[in-house]
């Protein structure tokens, strides 16, 4: 269909994300309940790394990440003594009054520990089973279903969670074999997705013929490289309609890490794939593990798909910007929205969803500030030294002097106050000075 044939058709030529009709989980830890697929916003989820022995260290991690956004947080579950901790992390959490769901990643012994730990088993609200490391030969169907079984007994959802690191080798040697009897072989590459998918799947359908809900079944199929996460989750989804845990693996430290796991999760949330994300960032020394949960938000926000915090539009700035006052002021507003939220949430119900600009001169100063709810454009060099500020589309008053940023925070305070709060006297009624 040409672009004239849609609109006439009453279609719009401008495209939304789509949307990939999926079933619906429910991770559940008390009253707290987090649905991921079936239309649930888009779940952020992190992983802590710390030693979850340490049973104090990771409660504390596991607040900060939930403090931070996440939705659900993982911890490793590896050993008998991180088994016997499990229960007392979720005790703290409790007490602490955090809610949040804990995830379990088990390797190799997840069915021993979830059996001989049974106040593990129920401290988790979800599992998550690696189909390539739940054991060997005859081993393998009967620790899967020993793992899926105590899910169905404890009522917990899991994620079958394929990782081309740890890919079953036993099914890849025989799709290799299959693939050399073909009259036209696959390249290797083909072959190694089919395998990721095959586990996947697989193993959802054998987790279903032992009687767990399909919609308490969650798949991930995690690679590394950008293209074939790409490849492997569309295909994923045309497959199945299981809700899908999405993240690149190993995707790396800083700049690179970011910038991986947004390339590769932003084309497939765009086409409707994936029901709740990981960015799976290395922390660089010293660095905050909350850093995963802020990248995770801002992809989020920036593709539309969920609000967090008020978003700020800034110019980068350019030869007319020569002094610093542009930045600092950028920066001070956009931590002084983010330093607020935590209670602004509570007292501002849909701040979130407010726009500011900060613009660097008055060549698209007025003209971005004028889209923002609120936006100031402050003088470029050789401009005089006034900063118009516009509220709801209007000039409203203009800032001058050395106090222009503490000023323009009042400003916006104010607006917030009156937009959001409980006395909702809309910002537009308020008497300013010019
Ligand atoms: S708005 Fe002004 S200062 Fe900012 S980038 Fe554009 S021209 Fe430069």
């Amino acid at each position: 269909m040409n672009t004239d044939m849609a609109v006439a058709q009453g279609a719009t030529a401008f495209s939304a994300p789509l949307v990939r009709a999926s079933l619906q989980a429910r991770v559940v830890w008390g009253s707290r309940v987090v649905t991921v697929g079936g239309g649930a916003p888009v779940r952020i989820q992190s992983m802590t790394n710390t030693d979850t022995v340490d049973a104090v260290g990771t409660a504390i991690q596991v607040k900060e990440l939930a403090n931070a956004g996440s939705e659900l947080v993982r911890i490793t579950v590896n050993t008998p003594e991180a088994a016997q901790a499990v229960p007392y992390i979720r005790e703290q959490l409790d007490r602490m009054g955090i809610d949040v769901p804990l995830v379990g990643d088990f390797h190799y012994n997840g069915h021993r520990l979830l059996t001989d730990y049974p106040d593990c088993a129920h401290a988790l609200s979800k599992y998550r089973i690696n189909p390539g490391n739940v054991g060997k030969g005859d081993k393998h169907d009967r620790q899967f279903s020993q793992m899926v079984e105590i899910a169905m007994r404890w009522d917990k959802a899991i994620r079958i969670g394929v990782n081309w690191g740890s890919l079953d080798q036993e099914l890849l040697a025989r799709l290799m074999d299959e693939n050399s009897q073909r009259a036209r072989p696959w390249d290797s590459k083909q072959v190694m997705y089919e395998a990721l998918l095959n586990s996947a799947i697989g193993s959802a359908e054998r987790a279903q013929s032992l009687g767990m809900a399909a919609n308490q079944i969650i798949l991930s199929c995690k690679m590394s490289a950008v293209q074939d996460l790409i490849a492997v989750y569309r295909e994923l989804a045309k497959r199945s309609n299981y809700p899908l845990h999405l993240g690149l693996t190993e995707a790396g430290m800083g700049t690179r890490g970011t910038v991986a796991s947004t390339a590769a999760l932003s084309v497939l949330l765009q086409e409707g794939i994936g029901d709740t994300i990981r960015v799976s960032l290395t922390p660089a020394p010293g660095e905050a593990r909350t850093q995963e949960v802020l990248v995770a938000s801002e992809m989020l926000q920036a593709l539309g798909l969920r609000s967090f915090v008020p978003s700020v539009t800034a110019c980068p700035g350019c030869g007319r910007t020569t002094s610093t006052t542009f930045q600092e002021l950028t920066q001070q507003i956009d931590n002084f929205l983010r330093e607020q939220m935590p209670v602004w949430r509570t007292t501002y119900p849909g701040v979130e969803s407010l726009k500011v600009a900060v613009m660097g001169c008055i060549v698209n100063g007025p003209g971005e500030s004028k889209h923002a709810d609120i936006g100031i454009s402050l003088p470029g060099t050789g401009e005089a030294p006034a900063a118009p500020v516009f509220i709801d589309g209007e000039k409203r008053m203009t800032l001058r002097g050395n106090a222009i940023a503490t000023e323009f925070q009042a400003v916006v305070e104010d607006y917030i106050r009156k937009r959001f709060g409980q006395d909702q006297t809309h910002a537009s009624n308020t008497v300013l000075h010019d």
